[in-house]
């Protein structure tokens, strides 16, 4: 048995380094940053947050620091090799960290990198790495297990089908996510559009999903964070008749009053998705989720309840599952948000995971 947190504690955030938080870059990190900042500081602990120069996450203030950017991991072969820029923003910010560690309790690592794993035992300050992808590749695969191995109970992963990538599965820390659920209105009354969240990139495989909207005609409204141009514009040629529309990248309030409007979420991935933060914030606005069986939202939907689940990669599954939509209950949908993915919910589950790992750093 672990004794809990006796006190509040000082904690240092280090986010990712693909990009500013606000910027959408980095995917579900941002959000999931932000909300651990918040479950946490509402429990009196002190959080401060270290990422790349022009991050906002209020209302925390942030340490801003210079340098180039890391690329994405996702496109990446199994074999690739670790790539660092000159003037590394990555670099910079764990060398920050360094200096400053003494004032902290914990150190939370949210960037799916090499580095700050390898610096791990170097730290005296106890280091918690938040993974958000899975198995990627061999590199990376390599340095976590020997983090986990040297400091078990430091690595935190959002889903079961996300650890279970890793051959170091089963000593994953499964933390699933939170949300402020009051920013998300409920709204039992939907237009007819579908909705289709997250980064435009290859992995998460949009074009399934406006495929079956050219076939079943039904308008589909895509947000997310513009990650490869030229992929979209791919899809827009395939599918010419497709209705469907490229609003943006918008800030969680005015996201979630658009996507409230919508029948239902469609997630398509094509990878593994860790967790899949948009599934929850469609539920908490009372929209049903479809979602190929494949990765976190498999652990989310509950199948014929709160959406349906579908054979991952058929179009015509998704068309199957459009059409019964209206089967769905929108209130379950809340209800499910309310009773699994709260702020309170993910705010215990952290204090656990906090109070475990520096049990463990003390013996
Ligand atoms: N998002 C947003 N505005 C948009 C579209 C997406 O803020 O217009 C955010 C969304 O809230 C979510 C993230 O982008 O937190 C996507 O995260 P997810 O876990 O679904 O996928 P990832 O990008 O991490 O693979």
């Amino acid at each position: 048995m672990i004794p809990p947190l006796d006190r509040p504690l000082r904690v240092l955030f280090l986010s990712t380094s693909v990009g500013a938080l606000g910027s959408g870059l980095g995917g579900g990190v941002e959000l999931t940053l932000h909300n651990m900042a918040q479950a946490l500081s509402e429990r009196q602990h002190t959080i401060v947050i270290v990422a790349p120069t022009g991050s906002v996450c209020a209302p925390f203030s942030v340490v801003g620091i210079a340098g180039a950017l890391q690329t994405t991991a996702q496109s990446e072969g199994r074999d690739a090799a670790i790539i660092m820029p000159a003037n590394a923003v990555l670099a910079r910010m764990w060398d920050y960290a360094r200096q400053v560690q003494d004032q902290y309790d914990l150190v939370v690592n949210f960037a799916y990198d090499w580095l700050p794993f390898y610096l791990t035992p170097f730290f005296d300050c106890p280091i918690a790495h938040l993974v958000s992808m899975g198995s990627l590749t061999d590199a990376m695969d390599g340095i976590i297990e020997q983090t986990i191995v040297q400091f078990p109970g430091s690595i935190g992963v959002h889903s079961r089908a996300q650890a279970d990538t890793f051959s170091f599965g089963d000593r994953c820390h499964v933390l699933g996510n939170g949300f402020d659920l009051s920013l998300y209105e409920f709204c039992s009354a939907p237009e007819q559009s579908l909705a289709w969240v997250g980064r435009l990139a290859p992995e998460k495989g949009l074009e399934d999903a406006v495929a079956a909207a050219q076939v079943t005609q039904t308008p589909l409204r895509i947000w997310g964070a513009m990650q490869d141009p030229t992929y979209w514009q791919q899809i827009q040629q395939q599918y010419p008749t497709a209705p469907i529309t490229y609003e943006g990248f918008l800030p969680t309030a005015a996201l979630q009053k658009a996507l409230g409007k919508c029948r239902a979420l469609i997630m398509t991935p094509r990878w593994v998705e860790a967790f899949g933060n948009v599934a929850i914030e469609a539920l908490a606005c009372g929209v049903p989720v479809i979602a190929y069986r494949r990765g976190g939202p498999t652990e989310i939907v509950q199948d014929g309840k709160t959406g349906w689940l579908v054979e991952p990669d058929s179009v015509a599954g998704l068309v199957e599952a459009i059409a019964q939509i209206d089967l769905i209950d929108r209130r379950l949908c809340r209800q499910q948000a309310e009773a699994e993915y709260s702020l309170t919910a993910m705010g215990d589950r952290l204090e656990q995971w906090f109070a475990a790992l520096l049990t463990q750093a003390r013996t």
